[in-house]
This record gives C-alpha cells, sequence and structure tokens, in this order.
C-alpha cells in the first residue's frame, strides 16, 4: 500500500496550478530571470518522514528565509537577553524593507524584517571576524537543512547591486550604534546570507527542526536549545509574513516565514515543518500560490494551532474499583493520552471531590498504562496529588510498565510503590 499523502499534495498543487497572479521580485535582477511557473510543496514529519510534489528539488535562494534560522544561531550563541536587547520582537505592520525603528529604544522591531535581520547577522559569531561569521552563518544553515549548502554567487552579485535599500538600513543601524562594522560590509555578508541556494525540501527539513525542538528529523544532530527554537517559531507566528503577518496567523494559523524568491516555510511544533516553492509573489511579498498551498493544507490537515486539542476530560479514560488481597477496596484511576495541565489539574480534582465525598476508598491506584507522555507541571502535579493523599492515610499505587513518570519522587522521603498491572497492585495489598 502506498500512503495517500503524495497524492494528496500533487491534488492541493493542481488545485492552485491554474493561478498565475502575482509578479516575480524584479528589484533583485537575478530573480526576475527565474521560471515563474515553477510549484513544489514538500512536508517532513519530526520523526523524518518527508512527503513531496511538484518542482520540490528545484533550487532557488534562501532570502529572508534565512532570517529566522540566522536568529537562532544569534540565540544559541549570545543568549535571549543579549539578542532582544539589539533587537525587539513586536510585529512592525510595515514592510520588510522599511527603514523603521522602535520609538524609545531605538531597536528595530523585530528579526524578520531587513533591519533586525542585518543586526541579528552581525550577531553570530566573532565582531572581529567578519569572514567566520559568514562561514559561521553557512555552516549553521547546513545544519538545519542537513546537508551541506552554498551561495549562489551570481544571486549574490545580482543583488550586491541593488542592495540600495539595505545600504541606506545599515547606514541607519550604523549612526546608532546598533551595527558597529562598514555598513556596505555588514550589507555584503547578510545579501550572502541571503543568496544561500536551497530546495524545497531543504526548507521542509530545516522548518521540521524548528517543529522539532532544534533537533534536525534525519542527522538527529542537535542544531539549537530547545527554547531557542521556541522563541524562533514565536518570532515567526507574530511576525513571519511581512505585513500581513496578523491575517496569516489567524487564517492558516502557524508559524511561517516567506521570502522574496518564492518560498515559504510552515512550522508546527512537534508535528512537521511545511514549505512551499512558486515564485510569483503578492503585494506583500509572499508567493501567491505558495500561501494558497499552506492555507489549503492547514484548513484539510486540521493544522491552525488555536484549534483546542483534546479536551481534559479525556485524561481520565474510566474509574472502577479493585478489591485488594487483603480485602481492602482501591479506586483505580485509569488515565490515557497526553498529560498536561488541563488533564492533571481534571484528575487533581476528580481525585479531591471523590475525597470530600468520601468516596476515595482506602486506596487509590493511579493507572498510567495507557498515557503516552506526562510534561513537567503535569508530573509535579501528580506526585504532589499523591503525597497529599498518602499523608492523608490513603495507600496509591502506580501501575506503569514504561516509566512514563520518571523519578516518582514526591519530596520528603515519599515514593509511591510502582507496578506493572492492576492485578498486580492488588495482590500486594494495602500500600
Ligand atoms: N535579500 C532580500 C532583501 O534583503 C530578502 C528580502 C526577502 O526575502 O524578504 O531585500
Amino acid at each position: 500500500m502506498d500512503t495517500p499523502i503524495p497524492d494528496y499534495l500533487v491534488e492541493v498543487l493542481d488545485a492552485v496550478a491554474a493561478d498565475a497572479s502575482g509578479a516575480v521580485a524584479d528589484y533583485i535582477p537575478e530573480l526576475a530571470q527565474v521560471d515563474p511557473d515553477q510549484l513544489g510543496v514538500v512536508l517532513a514529519t519530526v520523526d523524518g518522514a518527508v512527503y513531496e510534489a511538484g518542482d520540490c528539488a528545484a533550487g532557488f535562494t534562501i532570502q529572508s528565509i534565512s532570517k529566522p534560522f540566522v536568529y537562532a544561531l544569534a540565540l544559541q550563541q549570545r543568549g535571549l537577553e543579549a539578542v532582544l536587547d539589539q533587537v525587539d520582537v513586536e510585529p512592525s505592520g510595515e514592510a520588510f524593507n522599511e527603514l523603521s525603528l522602535e520609538k524609545g529604544s531605538g531597536r528595530p522591531l523585530n528579526p524578520m524584517i531587513n533591519a533586525g535581520a542585518i543586526v541579528v547577522h552581525t550577531m553570530v559569531g566573532d565582531a572581529q571576524d567578519p569572514q567566520g561569521r559568514c562561514e559561521q552563518v553557512l555552516a549553521g544553515l547546513s545544519a538545519f537543512a542537513g546537508r551541506p549548502l552554498a551561495v549562489d554567487e551570481a544571486a549574490y552579485a545580482s543583488e550586491s547591486e541593488t542592495a540600495f535599500r539595505n545600504y541606506a538600513i545599515a547606514n541607519m543601524l550604523r549612526s546608532r550604534d546598533s551595527i558597529v562594522e562598514d555598513p556596505e560590509d555588514v550589507v555584503a555578508a547578510y545579501t550572502r546570507q541571503c543568496s544561500v541556494r536551497v530546495t524545497t525540501r531543504d526548507l521542509a527539513l530545516m522548518a521540521a527542526t524548528l517543529a522539532n525542538g532544534g533537533v534536525h528529523p534525519l542527522s538527529e544532530e542537535r542544531v539549537v536549545e530547545e527554547w531557542v527554537a521556541r522563541q524562533v517559531m514565536s518570532v515567526m507566528a507574530t511576525c513571519g509574513m511581512y505585513d500581513s503577518a496578523g491575517d496569516w496567523i489567524s487564517t492558516v494559523g502557524f508559524p511561517a516565514k516567506s521570502g522574496v524568491s518564492g518560498g515559504i516555510i510552515g512550522a508546527l511544533p512537534g508535528q512537521l515543518g511545511i514549505a512551499a516553492f512558486s515564485p510569483r509573489l503578492d503585494p506583500h511579498g509572499s508567493s501567491v500560490r505558495g500561501v494558497e498551498v499552506c492555507r489549503r493544507l492547514s484548513a484539510d490537515m486540521g493544522l491552525h494551532m488555536m484549534d483546542p486539542p483534546q479536551p481534559a476530560r479525556s485524561t481520565i479514560r474510566r474509574t472502577h474499583t479493585v478489591q485488594y488481597v487483603d480485602g481492602s477496596a482501591a479506586m483505580v484511576f485509569a488515565l490515557h493520552g497526553s498529560l498536561q495541565f488541563a488533564g492533571a489539574e481534571r484528575l487533581v480534582r476528580d481525585l479531591a471531590d471523590a475525597d470530600a465525598a468520601g468516596r476515595l476508598s482506602d486506596a487509590v491506584v493511579l493507572d498510567l498504562t495507557r498515557v503516552h507522555s506526562i510534561n513537567d507541571v503535569a508530573r509535579r502535579m501528580l506526585l504532589e496529588t499523591v503525597r497529599r493523599l498518602q499523608l492523608e492515610g490513603c495507600g496509591v499505587t502506580l501501575v506503569d510498565p514504561e516509566s512514563t513518570l520518571p523519578d516518582p519522587d514526591c519530596g520528603g522521603g515519599v515514593r509511591p510503590p510502582v507496578v506493572a498491572t492492576v492485578a498486580e497492585a492488588a495482590a500486594r495489598g494495602h500500600a
């Protein structure tokens, strides 16, 4: 059996193929030369499955899609505070190449507009070694892609000749000491960053690396730490889509970044990276058909971040009573799914209510057999509840055959017994 996903992707491309609206970017002469009919889409899951359709192996320059990844490198090297000191995280509502700075602080508003991206570029590597920095940026982008990337020298030369706007931005930044090097050199280096050649497949894997908390799904290399990936995706969500970021996040609903060569990426934390490519752009500078592909994927695949997840009540699969070998009774709470705050709150509330109503027997069994993950806050809530129950003389046994709840230490020397089955808990008697 073949998986239906590639067929679905072909269908999505067929549905948007006829749309020839928009225009290729021509302010960079080399970009005006591309075949405007190219169209591709790739999905990469966080566990390394890659699904492709259309022109997904065609090369093009990364342009602004480099911004989130170089922001990630700067965050990883300098830490959040140092980077925030230089570049804010507020949506600008302005075009990507606007000559604007935040009132008051004088910082660029965010790292996804050129002013912010140029400052962020200079925060990677050693300030004394601009050449080494360009190499580090290229190596970093390559690590995100999982293969060695290279600069498209023709595109670089072409953009360098017409980068007047970026020179203006860099001079503005230099006048405020936001950058301290020669503005022309900084623009040259930033332009090299934008001229790195990628394919749609590369971009999907780069996005999937962010979605996977900073670990490349195929190479399994940790490129950046999890907090970095979270910060980058947050800024992509609010500022990634030029001056249509608000419309994007409300309709498509996942962090994204587009670039003037026609690429667009989306990252859905814990699930997948998406990339689409089609060179004709809308008035905001985003790929017309790329945006439409993302809209369709979001609607068809339920990818909007604000769609409510599984309701918390479904955490408790069932409750029942078992007879212990010593004749006493235990109330079993069989849980399932992924335990986060809301699910743990529901369990704790049910336990407290049962206790208050005198329905809690002498002992409680928490059956975690079907729980596949427990986050930190849920773990702490669970263990504190176990501690409180035990203080009241109610024995608690955990059924946790796969150690989904690591190190069940409630503090103060309290550790509930852990067994593999409910039958085993009953056979042990009152703990
Ligand atoms: N290199 C381009 C510029 O700085 C990137 C712009 C973009 O993709 O939005 O003008």
